[in-house]
C-alpha cells in the first residue's frame, strides 16, 4: 500500500503536466459528480497537494477536487489526449493542450470550494503530511508531545494519520529502529532527547524515501550492499521485511512482531526498552 512518499512521488508526476496549465477537458467517471465538469473547465490548476492519501487538485477560480486513492486508486499521466488501453474504471480525466492526466478506480472524489477544505470529514480528521516540506523536527516533537498522543504506544502512533497524515507501515518500522526505539514505548516515557533523536528521523526517513523513490537506508550504506551484489529490493530497508537477517548497525537477527494490526520490523539490541 502506497505511503506519503509514494503518494508524493505521484502528485509530482501529475504536478508537472497540470500545474499552470488551463484544464480544456474535465471528465468524471461517476455521474453523480458529472455536473462539475462544466464548473472547472477552461480553469488554470495551481497546485497539487498532497494530504495522505488524499490528492488536491486546486484551480485558479477557488475550487478544488479532492480524491482519495482508498486501497486501489492510480493516476496515469500521458502525452497527447490518446488514452491509454485499460481493465480499470476511469473516474478523472483532466486534459491540457498537450497531456491527459487520468485517475483510475478511486471513487472517494468530490468538488469542494478550496476555502473550506478544512472541513471536509477526512481532512478535518488528519494531522499533518509527513511530506509536507514546511514541516519541521520541532513541529514533530511538539505533536509527540501533546496530551492526546503521548500516551499511545510508538507501534500505534506511527499508523495513525490523525497525528501525521501519510505515515504507513514501512515508515513506521524504518522509523522506529532508526531512533532506537521499542514500539510498545510511548512518547511520554521518552526523554527530550529521545523525543527529538524520533521527530528527526521521521523527517529524515520519510524525506530520503521520496528521493530514492522508496530506499530508506543511507546512500553510502545502500552503495555498499549493492556492490556485495544486493538486488534492488535487497537494499532498501534497515529492517522492514528483514526478518531473520542480520541488522546491519549490530549483527542481530532482525524480528517480526504484529503491533496495531500490522507487520512491524525491529532489532531488539538495538531498540531496547
Ligand atoms: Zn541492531
Amino acid at each position: 500500500m502506497p505511503e506519503g512518499p509514494e503518494i508524493r512521488r505521484a502528485a509530482d508526476s501529475v504536478a508537472k503536466v497540470l500545474v499552470g496549465e488551463t484544464v480544456n477537458t474535465v471528465r468524471f467517471g461517476l455521474p453523480r459528480l458529472r455536473h462539475n465538469s462544466s464548473r472547472l473547465r477552461g480553469h488554470r490548476v495551481t497546485a497539487i497537494e498532497t494530504r495522505g492519501k488524499a490528492l488536491l487538485t486546486h484551480f485558479e477560480h477557488g475550487y478544488s477536487i479532492y480524491s482519495h486513492n482508498q486501497l486501489y486508486g492510480v493516476w496515469r499521466v500521458v502525452k497527447g489526449h490518446k488514452l491509454p488501453k485499460s481493465n480499470r474504471s476511469m473516474r478523472l480525466l483532466l486534459q491540457t493542450q498537450t497531456h491527459s492526466a487520468i485517475l483510475y478506480s478511486a471513487s472517494d472524489i468530490c468538488v469542494w470550494p478550496t476555502p473550506e477544505l478544512s472541513e471536509h470529514p477526512f481532512l478535518s480528521r488528519i494531522g499533518p503530511d509527513i511530506m509536507d516540506p514546511t514541516l519541521n523536527w520541532k513541529d514533530i516533537a511538539a505533536r509527540l508531545a501533546e496530551q492526546k498522543f503521548a500516551g499511545k504506544t510508538l507501534a500505534a502512533l506511527y499508523l495513525d494519520q490523525a497525528f501525521l497524515a501519510g505515515n504507513g507501515n514501512y515508515l513506521r518500522s524504518e522509523i522506529l529502529h532508526r531512533a532506537n526505539l521499542p514500539p510498545s514505548w510511548r512518547p511520554r516515557d521518552l526523554s527530550r532527547g529521545d523525543i527529538g533523536k524520533l521527530a528527526r528521523e521521521t523527517l529524515v526517513i520519510s524525506r530520503r524515501s521520496y528521493e530514492s523513490g522508496g530506499i530508506t537506508v543511507a546512500p553510502r550504506l545502500e552503495a555498499t550492499l549493492k556492490r556485495q551484489g544486493a538486488r534492488r529490493g535487497q537494499r532498501r530497508f534497515y529492517v522492514f521485511g528483514r526478518e531473520g537477517l542480520p541488522c546491519y548497525q549490530c549483527g542481530t537477527r532482525i524480528e517480526r512482531v504484529d503491533l496495531a494490526g500490522r507487520r512491524l520490523y525491529l532489532c531488539h539490541s538495538c531498540q531496547q526498552a
